[in-house]
Parts: C-alpha cells; structure tokens; sequence
C-alpha cells in the first residue's frame, strides 16, 4: 500500500469529521464499495413504498376514516384511535391548526400504518429471520437459540427484523450519516489507523433500519428490516465498567453478545415503546444522575450531557438486563424493575 499523505495539523487540536472523510476518500475509498448499498437499500425501500398500490390509495384518500377523524379531532372521545395514536408516538401537537384536510391525512396514515405492524408481525411468524455469517465466529456459537432464548420467538418476530449479517472482517466507520460511511478490510483499518488515531473514535459495530419504519414522512407501511454487524476491533472491553466483575476470556464474548441484544432492542424501543411508555421510560432516566453506561454517555447531548437519548439508555439497559443482570439491578433497580414489569419477555443470559 503506498504510504498516504497525512493532512497537516496545523494549530488544530484534532481533524475535523470532515477532513477525516476526505483523507479517507482520497486514500482508501477503493476499498468503499459498500457504501452505496446504503443508498440502493433506500431506493429499495422507496419502490417497497411506491408498489403497493392498495396501501398507497388508502394512505392517499382519507374517506374510509374521514368521519371518525373528524369527529376525534373536534374532541369526541375515541380510546381506538387514541391507542393508536399513542402505539404510533403520533404527537398531535404537530397538526396544524388551519389545515383540516392535511390533518386528516396524517392521521389517516398513522392508521394504515399500524396496521401495516401487526400485518408485518404475522407475516415475520411465517418467515423465519436469516442469521448470516455468524458462524465464523466461535462468540457468536449457538446464537440462534440464544436470542430465542433472551427475547422469546414471541418477541423476536414483533422486532420485525428480515436478517441479522454478521461481517467480521469489515471495519464499519461512520463519520456523518448515512453518507459518509467507510467499510474497510482489517488491514485498510490499520493503516489509516497509523497516520489518523481519532478514527478509532468513529467505528460502528452495526447498522439497524428499523428506525425507518417509525419514521413518518419517510414510511407508510412496516416493512422487514435487517441488521448489520461489522468487526468488533479496538473494543478494548478490559476498560468497560459494567464487564469488570467478569473473567478476561469471557468480557468480548459478552460485549459482542450485549451488542446483538442492543440493536434488537432499539426495534423494540421502535416499535412497543408507545407515547405512555416512553413517558415512564423519560421520568426513570432523567432522575439518574449518570447515563446506565459510557456509551450511553456518549449519547447525551449538549455540554453537561442534559439531553439524554432515551433510545440508546433503554438498548443500554436491555444489554445489561441480558448480559449483567446482578450489576443492572444493584446500580440502576429501578431500570431492572422497569424492563421487568414492561417485557416479561426478556431473559438474562
Ligand atoms: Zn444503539
């Protein structure tokens, strides 16, 4: 490999995202040819969207729920459509005031749409999700029946999730979105390691789409969804808090394993996670004083950390009531009594 040309620093601390993009492009996107899946799998789902007529013409004219949204929105009391609403997080403080026809639509929409989930889940119960490439990795042995055994199949199909792809041997960096994504062999990894520490700092151990059907102005419909992981390197797990009680030879196969259990619990975050839920969820976390982990930690956002990803603190928390149940319920019991009460589903290891 021809040894790359290393911006200069100049009076900056560090490089900006930017400047690591470019440097990157410039020495090693050769090796990025993955990047555009991301783009193709966009474009996928947009025709997934786009061809179902029947659900487009229903998303499209609102008069089979026209009287009933009317009636709800001049305060008539509907507890259907107000669980729908709240199983969808539809906030209607976001209806305009003076738009009466546009407001039908939206909430038209949300109502096709949560049918559409339960539509997804029957259909999951028959198909059965694809695990790929996990069986390299002596970790990851038996994994199958270990997220059965976790998330119950009950669960596991309610996450709605196509495939799991385990790529061990590709280093995924994410430095801005869906955009500036890099995945690169081990060895790429390394080099531009070399010249460019920082970029230890922008690895990511997956990619999850789930967050594409709870996002309306993008989905009409629920679709299955995969999930990605890419290499565990640079993890150094001798360093998390929460793995210190664990013997050495047994604190990556955890981490790898929490990992697994993390991103599945962002789809049940997406999507069993309803308005009240979340409420609950939001009064739990913000009386903490510090986030459930360090990477959670991560994840708040703003100079003292005062705005908090609910999201990640409840895949946090999953992981840990999976992977570190003792720990999980002596530092955080109120958590552990949460995930206990709200899924009796969830199993630790
Ligand atoms: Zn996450």
């Amino acid at each position: 490999m021809v040894k790359p040309e290393i911006p200069e620093h100049g009076h900056k601390k560090e490089y900006t995202k930017d400047e690591i993009y470019d440097f990157g492009m410039k020495n090693y996107a050769q090796f990025n040819v993955k990047a555009l899946g991301f783009k193709e799998m966009l474009r996928e789902h947009d025709r997934i969207m786009q061809s179902n007529e029947v659900v487009a013409n229903r998303v499209n004219d609102a008069s089979e729920n026209r009287e009933r949204i009317i009636n709800f929105l001049n305060g008539q009391s509907n507890s259907e459509l107000g669980n729908i609403l709240n199983r969808q997080n539809f906030d209607l403080d976001n209806l305009k005031a003076d738009d009466l026809e546009n407001n039908i639509l939206q909430i038209n929409k949300i109502i096709i749409k949560n049918e559409s989930y339960f539509e997804a889940v029957k259909k999951q119960e028959k198909t059965c999700m694809k695990i790929i490439g996990f069986e390299k990795d002596p970790d990851f042995k038996g994994i199958g029946s270990i997220l059965k055994k976790v998330f119950s199949e009950d669960l596991l199909n309610k996450c709605i999730v196509s495939e799991i792809t385990y790529e061990f041997e590709v280093v995924h960096m994410r430095l801005n979105g869906m955009d500036k994504t890099f995945f690169l062999s081990v060895p790429a990894y390394n080099d531009w390691k070399k010249s460019m520490p920082i970029i230890k700092k922008y690895r990511s151990r997956a990619t999850n789409f789930g967050s594409w059907n709870t996002d309306h102005n993008l989905s009409y419909q629920y679709i299955p969804m995969p999930i990605h992981f890419y290499a565990f390197i640079d993890d150094e797990v001798d360093k998390i808090d929460y793995l210190q009680s664990v013997a050495k030879a047994e604190q990556l196969r955890l981490y790898k394993i929490g990992t697994l259990v993390h991103e599945f619990s962002h789809n049940i975050y997406y999507y069993l996670m309803d308005g009240n839920l979340r409420k609950d969820w939001q009064k739990i976390i913000e009386s903490h004083k510090s986030a459930i982990t360090a990477y959670a930690e991560k994840h708040r956002i703003g100079i003292h950390g005062e705005k908090v990803d609910y999201n990640e603190e409840f895949a946090e928390s999953i992981r840990l009531f999976v992977t570190m149940p003792a720990y999980l319920k002596a530092k955080f019991p109120d958590v552990y009594k949460f995930i206990k009460d709200k899924f009796p589903d969830i199993n630790s290891l």
